[in-house]
């Protein structure tokens, strides 16, 4: 009742026809535990939205016509051999990497809940700011397709409930999105995405999507295929953490195989890294763990892109703050010229109120 209230308040004082935003009553959709009431916050987000004003670039600064990124889940970067680990869980990009037009960058994940770190990455929303710049900016998503690119939002994880809310709205802004389960506990393995984009009657030229994995979610051992696992006996909890970035690496060779031969730019990310031992194993401790946050960010681009030297000089200076995400993928697609770079250390843990300094943090041992 209180936030209906609210809503009709905020309609009341700031019309939408007059371009003034309202504002959504954001600080409540943290704390409320009310699917309804969600919605209505999320329905207003939307209406928002729709009056932003997107800037659209020059198209001759467009280099791409195929703009993919691929959202790992709970992906810890030091379990990938493309970043130093001892064994071969990432034999796509590794053989990637030898082709010299891959981009391996370091980066901290903004947050270790995926319910924020998805919409930090992917909006204006960052750690310091998250509940305001969430509602009242839009993913981008929304970006592209003011660019006039088809977009979609491809999910393996689940489209209804209190923690997907926020990833739902962002779902939502896109010509197409489709959800392979309703709940991610009925999540097959990531293969679902592919047969999906398989059977995709695609027409348009440009086109940017954004895949949402299940990736390395617990429980590890339903994430990956036993027949093509890397170890196909595994041992320990860590074993089968590994075999599930393996498969990952599997779905994104996949993936470029589809894709290569057009203009591509293929991003590889993750919304948080994975706390991961013998002992103990997850995400969303508080206080957090450093592993909590070391995640992969990768580009291909079989495209000369001067601004991609550029940021990978620039990742030299220091580890970039991945809530800035959004700013980068549309700055090296040339839909925008603001780089708006991120090397803060703060983290945010469970919670928007839980602030970190990164650096300052402990590794489980
Ligand atoms: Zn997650």
């Amino acid at each position: 009742m209180f936030l209906s209230v609210l809503i009709a308040v905020s309609f009341y004082i700031n019309p939408i026809k007059e371009f003034e935003p309202f504002s959504v009553p954001c600080e409540i959709c943290t704390v409320i535990d009310d699917t309804n009431k969600i919605d209505q916050i999320m329905k207003a987000r939307e209406e928002y939205i729709r009056h932003i004003k997107i800037a659209k670039a020059n198209k001759k600064n467009q280099l791409y016509d195929k703009i993919i990124i691929v959202m790992g889940e709970s992906v810890n970067k030091s379990h990938m051999s493309l970043y130093g680990y001892d064994f071969p869980t990432t034999p796509f990009l590794d053989s990637l990497q030898k082709t010299h037009h891959l981009y391996i960058f370091n980066a901290i994940a903004p947050t270790n809940q995926t319910r924020y770190s998805v919409p930090i990455e992917l909006t204006e929303a960052n750690v310091n700011y998250y509940e305001d710049r969430y509602f009242h900016s839009c993913s981008v998503l929304t970006n592209f397709k003011a660019n006039h690119y088809e977009t979609y939002w491809i999910s393996n994880q689940g489209r209804v409930g209190k923690n997907d809310s926020s990833i739902s709205s962002m779902a939502y802004e896109a010509n197409i999105s489709f959800f392979a389960n309703l709940n991610y506990l009925e999540a097959k393995t990531d293969e679902v995405l592919l047969d999906y984009l398989n059977k995709l009657q695609r027409n348009s030229e440009k086109e940017m999507y954004l895949l949402h994995l299940m990736g390395s979610h617990s429980d590890y051992i339903n994430r990956y295929k036993k027949e093509t696992a890397l170890f196909k006996n595994p041992k320990n909890i860590v074993e089968e953490y590994d075999n599930s970035i393996h498969y990952s690496d599997y779905i994104l060779s996949q993936i470029y195989e589809k894709f290569k031969n057009e203009k591509l730019l293929l991003i590889y990310v993750s919304d948080h890294g994975e706390n991961i031992n013998l002992e103990n194993n997850g995400h969303g401790f508080l206080p957090p763990f450093k592993d909590e946050y070391t995640v992969p960010f990768v580009i291909y681009s079989n495209v000369k892109n001067s601004r991609l030297d550029e940021i990978y000089r620039d990742n030299k200076k220091g580890y970039f703050n991945l809530e800035n995400f959004n700013y980068i993928v549309q700055y090296v697609s040339g839909i925008s010229n603001h780089k708006n770079l991120s090397f803060s250390r703060d983290v945010m843990a469970v919670e928007p109120s839980n602030i970190f300094n990164f650096d300052k943090l402990e590794v489980y041992k």
